[in-house]
């Protein structure tokens, strides 16, 4: 197994919100992956003495751990677990019914002998490709299906919509958000290589069109997960130049984080 893991902040004037781990083996072998896109809360109270990157550490502390030394646990019962977890940590001191609590996108990804496990909850994008070439992507599409004129991004949209029947979930202090996660595994000996990414990585395909996913994969393959980020800054720029005809109201630049396996 290689594995190549990169996370670029969107700027210097706030922290990285991303999170990403990778472990091998777990469990004795095949590994896991970890990617997180922490929500930024609009500036104002989100009933938290804590920050994003406190929380995102904490999540994605529990799903490492969880993933590798629980194999008897399916990945919605470990994100559960792991949300379960990181809400206990900070129960005592935060209003976790709050709709800004801390949130996180999620990308998890587990395999071992026999199988490859994977989670995807909100904008997070987790890239299969099989030994034939052929790429799958699992994506949470609920954020496609709001309706028209909500931004299409969890850190932007609509807070009316987070985490609501009929909006779109992602992981805050509901242990039950799990269920809503987008879930499935497929034999390991199908599987030559995966990628995982948080939305300001995958904008090289959403928003910028510049390839299908087989083609994103592809860039991975050949400039590393540091060559895509370097191609989507670069796309940024351009587009903030010419009048921001793709970004429109979005971040310039957002936390761009992806992670490569060959298994
Ligand atoms: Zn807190």
């Amino acid at each position: 197994m290689r594995c190549e893991l990169v996370t670029v902040p969107g700027g210097p004037e706030r922290p990285n919100e991303d999170w990403a781990s990778a472990a091998a083996p777990a469990s004795g072998q095949g590994g896991v992956v970890v990617v997180l896109d922490g929500v930024t809360p609009p500036v104002g109270d989100d009933g938290c003495v804590h920050s994003v990157p406190w929380f995102t550490a904490r999540l994605g502390g529990a799903l490492v751990e969880l993933s590798g030394s629980r194999r008897d646990m399916d990945l919605a019962e470990i994100l559960s677990e792991s949300i379960r977890r990181t809400a206990d940590a900070h129960r005592p001191t935060c209003d976790l019914s709050h709709a800004r609590t801390p949130q996180a996108t999620v990308a998890l990804a587990r395999w071992g002998e026999h199988a490859v496990e994977y989670l995807v909850l909100s904008d997070a994008v987790l890239l299969l490709e099989g030994v034939d070439g052929a790429v799958r992507a699992v994506l949470d599409d609920r954020l496609d299906r709001l309706p028209p004129g909500s931004l299409a991004s969890a850190a932007t949209v609509d807070g009316r919509l987070r985490n609501k029947e009929g909006g779109f979930f992602t992981a805050a202090a509901d242990p039950a958000v799990a269920a809503r996660a987008v879930t499935g595994s497929i034999p390991v000996t199908e599987v030559r290589s995966l990628a995982a990414l948080t939305d300001g990585a995958s904008r090289w395909t959403e928003v910028f069109h510049e390839g299908d996913w087989a083609a994103l994969l592809e860039l991975v393959r050949k400039a590393g997960p540091q060559g895509l980020i370097d191609r989507v800054r670069e796309l940024e720029r351009a587009d903030a130049a010419a009048g921001r005809v793709r970004l429109r109201r979005g971040k310039t630049h957002d936390d761009a984080t992806a992670v490569f396996v060959e298994l």
